[in-house]
């Protein structure tokens, strides 16, 4: 299946547009990735950093803690009043200037010390309610490094201890002072450095938190047992942890820094987010810019996929969009665009070839036969303008070609077009050459009686010789009307049509004829017929019949015409007209001439006949005078029934004689000297003139049925019938009138001394027997 156009635009937006921005978002997401982790790396770098900072300010602040007490405590050990009164071991006064002295500075704890470093005097804050256990241990470590302090915890706190030596000048005894390690300390420190600090404690079982600056959580999570953590989380912060172990007596102390992970980060992250938003801002447009692209180039490829399918389904007309870009797109539509000119043009060769009859450069057959189907489609349902077809075959065309050669025929062909061109010259009407020598015409808007007018003119042009060559040829064609939507409802229907009415024309040499139902049936029983007509003489289904002539002007030779029937086992009985002229056309007629003549003879050769003496007139036909054997074949049906050539009359028709006037004539004379009496049948129908009938060896003419039925009524017919008559007998012919159908045309052909006649008024053809009783009441 081939891609919609949809899928096509679909894949390669999605192709161009989806793949970029894939790339783009890797790109991206690593770059982001990457940024985060330094950003995290770099924070815990500079923490890691700010607080080694810190830890030394911490430690800082304890050294100068511990100086100041050292001061403090030099300061009372320099007092001259103490002094004296240790020396004097004045216990009162020693004790309320510790008492004194350390209420001054602070301290939670001021000792007085002998020189071997035992404690000889004593005064506690509130805070401490009894002498501490661990003092001696202080003592003990201060002892080993008198410039120093001591870290010790005392009830779960820890206390800053120094001692400073009593000099008079000998060294007489040692003050020791100790100081709370306090939440003051921890707040400069937040106060100065933003860092958070807890002092943890562990003495025995018991781990405490005397000092913190961070909230609740953390302090509870600090105090948890076990190895301090490094980082720990709060809430949504994360805090670093930087451990510093002091050394105490009495428990362990920890000093904790913590620094919060994301104050650092947190600015970054701001920034991150920035970028995150203008990455974001940039993937979108970079998409809509892509999108855009891949529009301009799926938009015109798509128009090219639908041209290419109309160009496919044989529509060249719409010329394809985007020549005018400059791309490669615009190079490809104009490729495009030239390809389908060029087809359209092969093609339009290629259908004047197929459509076209070259030798006179009209349209063929199938060319009309579309132009008909087209004209009868574009009938609106109602209202519809009536079409009519004619079709011309032109007569004795293969004799034209036979005697004067094919070039001569090709160019009368080409003179019969330029002579039919302007009858069809009004645009949707149209004229075709259909076959060898048929041509064909098609009028839009013609009913029966305009086509008709329409062939009569057609008739009259062609009237004209021609003159090709410096010969003259005088044209005659058979021209068929059928009228749509009277005689067909279908294109094929009305040229079928046509024909059968141009070949009732050609039979009934009438020129032109319109198409009438009546002639399709016999037409179509003829083609049925035609097998059956051999078998008809083989199981004797022919039948003759007798047609009475009488004699007008007084001698009584008796006479009668031989008529053939057909007594067909399922049609009944079958006309003549419905079988001779398809008989003629196969030859078979001469068959049936000699089976007529036969049972003629047969029947005269009988007593009664014989007695009777009928004169019987036997038909023949063209085929029968050109054959070389027709007297010969007469004679033998006469030897062997014994019967005279003067019993009978041969009718031959005018056009019979004029097919090949030469071997007619000699076999006329054949006939003739043999004894037959030859009539002239159908007279006035042909073209052949007295004059040269004369030349024949005839002794009767007939006058044509169609004159004599119409003598009453046409003045015309009357005119020639009399005529006829006279130059008859000015020839010394004998004449004969058929058709005659009323007493009055009997009367008037007395009158005008015809010598015979026959016709339905005074007897139809009658089987033989009913011929013989017909006969009988005459007499
Ligand atoms: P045709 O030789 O001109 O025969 C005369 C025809 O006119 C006959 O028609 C006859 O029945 C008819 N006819 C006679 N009187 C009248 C009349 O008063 N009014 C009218 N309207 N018609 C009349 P049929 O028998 O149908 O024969 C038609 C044609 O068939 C004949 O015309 C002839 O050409 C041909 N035909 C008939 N029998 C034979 C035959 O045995 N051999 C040959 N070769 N042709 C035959
Ligand atoms: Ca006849
Ligand atoms: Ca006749």
């Amino acid at each position: 299946m081939s891609p919609t156009p949809t899928r096509v635009r679909h894949s390669l937006i999605l192709k161009l547009v989806g793949v970029s921005i894939l790339l783009l978002l890797i790109v991206q997401a690593a770059g982001f990735a990457v940024v985060h982790v330094g950003i995290d790396r770099n924070a815990r770098l500079q923490l890691a950093r700010e607080l080694d900072n810190d830890e030394r300010v911490w430690l800082r602040l304890l050294e100068q803690n511990a100086e100041r007490l050292r001061q403090g405590s030099a300061l009372l050990a320099a007092d001259y009043g103490f002094r004296a009164a240790v020396s004097s071991d004045d216990q009162p006064t020693i004790q309320s200037a510790l008492e004194n002295h350390g209420a001054r500075i602070g301290a939670a704890a001021t000792a007085l010390l002998d020189t071997r470093l035992a404690l000889r005097a004593a005064s506690l804050a509130s805070e401490l309610p009894q002498m501490p256990a661990e003092l001696p241990l202080v003592v003990q470590a201060l002892a080993a490094q008198p410039q120093g302090s001591q870290v010790a915890v005392i009830a779960g706190r820890p206390y800053q201890f120094v001692m400073v030596p009593l000099r008079a000048p000998l060294v007489i005894g040692w003050v020791l002072m100790g100081f709370p390690v306090g939440q003051p300390l921890a707040d400069e420190m937040r106060q100065l450095l933003g860092v958070d600090v807890a002092v943890r404690v562990q003495a025995g079982a018991s781990t405490t938190l005397p000092v913190a600056t961070v909230p609740a959580p953390v302090r509870a999570r600090l105090l948890q047992p076990g190895a301090l953590p490094l980082e720990l989380q709060a809430g949504t912060h994360t805090l670093l942890v930087r451990a510093r172990a002091l050394p105490a007596v009495g428990g362990e102390v920890h000093t904790l820094l913590l620094r919060s992970v994301d104050t650092v980060v947190g600015p970054l992250r701001q920034l991150q987010l920035l970028l995150a938003v203008i990455t974001a801002a940039g993937v979108l447009l970079f998409a809509l810019g892509n999108g855009a692209m891949a529009q301009r180039l799926t938009t015109p490829l798509r128009s090219l996929l639908t041209a290419t399918r109309r160009l496919a389904g044989g529509d060249y007309s719409e010329p394809l969009r985007h020549t005018g870009r400059s791309d490669e797109i615009g190079d490809l539509a104009r490729s495009f665009d030239g390809m389908r000119l060029e087809i359209a043009r092969q093609q339009a060769e290629v259908r004047d070839l197929a459509y076209r009859d070259r030798l006179t450069g009209l349209p063929n057959r199938e060319r009309f036969r579309q132009a008909v189907m087209q004209a009868i489609a574009a009938q609106p349902p109602l209202g519809s303008t009536p079409l009519a077809v004619l079709l011309l075959d032109l007569d004795r065309f293969k004799h034209v070609n036979d005697v004067l050669g094919y070039a001569f025929g090709d160019r009368l062909l080409q003179a019969v077009a330029q002579r039919l061109r302007p009858h069809a010259s009004q645009a949707p009407d149209l004229v075709a050459r259909v076959g060898g020598n048929e041509f064909a015409l098609l009028l839009h808007d013609a009913d029966p009686t305009r086509a008709l007018k329409a062939a009569q003119t057609i008739v009259q042009a062609f009237e004209a010789p021609l003159e090709l060559n410096e010969q003259t040829v005088d044209l005659s064609a058979a021209l068929g009307i059928a009228c749509w939507p009277g005689h067909a409802a279908d294109a094929d229907g009305l040229l079928n049509r046509a024909e059968i009415a141009m070949y009732a024309a050609k039979r009934t040499l009438s020129v032109v004829q319109m198409y009438d139902p009546a002639l399709d049936s016999s037409s179509a029983q003829t083609l049925t017929l035609l097998g059956d007509l051999r078998r008809a003489v083989e199981q004797d289904e022919l039948r003759l019949f007798l047609q009475p002539k009488v004699a007008l002007q007084g001698h009584h030779t008796l006479a009668a015409e031989a008529l053939v029937r057909w007594q067909h086992p399922q049609r009944g009985l079958v006309p003549p007209m419905q079988f001779i002229p398809f008989a003629e056309q196969t030859g078979f007629v001469r068959q049936l001439t000699l089976w007529v003549f036969e049972a003629a003879a047969r029947w005269q050769a009988q007593p009664q006949a014989r007695a009777l003496g009928v004169r019987v007139s036997v038909n023949l036909s063209t085929r029968d005078l050109l054959d070389p054997d027709l007297s010969h074949r007469l004679d033998d049906i006469l030897q062997r029934h014994g019967v005279a050539a003067t019993a009978f009359c041969l009718e031959i028709t005018e056009s019979a004689i004029m097919d090949d006037p030469q071997r007619a004539e000699a076999m006329l004379n054949r006939l003739a000297q043999q004894g037959f009496r030859l009539s002239i049948d159908d007279f006035g129908t042909g073209y052949s003139s007295l004059a040269y009938l004369r030349r024949l060896p005839v002794q009767e003419l007939k006058i044509d049925k169609s004159f004599v039925m119409g003598m009453q009524s046409a003045e015309g017919d009357a005119m020639i019938v009399r005529s006829t008559i006279d130059l008859a007998h000015n020839l010394g012919l004998s004449v004969v009138a058929e058709g005659v159908e009323s007493a009055d045309i009997l009367e008037h052909l007395r009158r005008l001394k015809c010598d015979e006649a026959q016709g339905y008024h005074i007897s139809r053809p009658l089987p033989l027997d009913d011929y013989l009783a017909w006969q009988a009441r005459q007499a």
